[in-house]
This record gives C-alpha cells, structure tokens and sequence, in this order.
C-alpha cells in the first residue's frame, strides 16, 4: 500500500487496518484502510476547510452581485478621514450651525441618510445599525 494516493493523501505506512498518509499539506494523518481503498478520504481533512472557504467566497460573490458589497460593513472599517468612521459624515444644522453627524451607505448606486447624531460613534453605531437593517438586502 505504499505510496498509493487518494486526493491528498499519500499512504507511507501501513499499518494494517489503517494506513498513515501523509497529506500534500505536510500533515499526516491515520485512516481506515477500508475508507481509504473506497475513496471516502482525500486529505487530513485541509480539503473540506479549503472547500468550506470556497463556499463563503462564493457566499460572498453572491452578495456583492446583489449591488452591495459586504465587506464594506466588517468591524474592520478603513477610518473615514474626518469623523474616524466611516460612512459618518459631519454636517452643520441650518439654522444654528451647529455640528452634527450622519450615518450613510450606498445600496445600488442609491444613498441613504441617517442624520442628527451629536457624536460620529454614534451615528456609527445607532445610524448605521439603522440603516443597514432597513436598506441591506436580507440574509437568505
Ligand atoms: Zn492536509
């Protein structure tokens, strides 16, 4: 059974019921011959993480194709320049010109407003949660 491979996996010992591969991601792993011989086991199990983050890349395509790109709202947001947030604006009230702030995105090309926030966190955090809610596509 030496050498033999399944997908990933390439057998370097045999151990009799089952056979210790060696995997091509460098980690080594004991199956069951009986799984191995079928074809049931390709890798260590690398393979189904890699196919698990292919899903959500492609989970991923699927929502930026729906006009919004998803990324755009991780907690990991670029700072905006003026507010430290981004999608915060500042803006001045009509009247007494005073410093307010707005929460916006962009859902298909088309702007959305969320204003009058005494602070950009939050107009971040209030406006914002807001406005995705009521204007992001869904989660299937
Ligand atoms: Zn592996």
């Amino acid at each position: 059974m030496i050498n033999h491979k399944s997908g990933r996996l390439t057998v370097i010992n045999d151990l009799g019921d089952t056979l210790e591969c060696l995997c091509d991601c460098g980690k080594t792993t004991v199956v069951n011959k009986k799984y191995f011989n079928a074809g049931d086991v390709k890798s260590c199990g690398c393979l189904k993480k890699d196919t698990e983050y292919i899903n959500l890349r492609e989970k991923f395509e699927e929502k930026r194709v729906d006009g919004v790109a998803m990324h755009l709202f991780s907690d990991k947001a670029r700072k905006d320049s003026s507010t430290g947030y981004r999608g915060v604006s500042k803006y001045y009230t009509r009247k007494s010109k005073e410093l307010r702030y707005r929460a916006w995105i962009t859902v298909d090309g088309k702007k959305y407003y969320k204003s009058g926030f005494l602070t950009a966190e939050q107009a971040y955090n209030v406006g914002r949660k807001y406005l995705e809610e009521k204007y992001l596509p869904k989660q299937k």
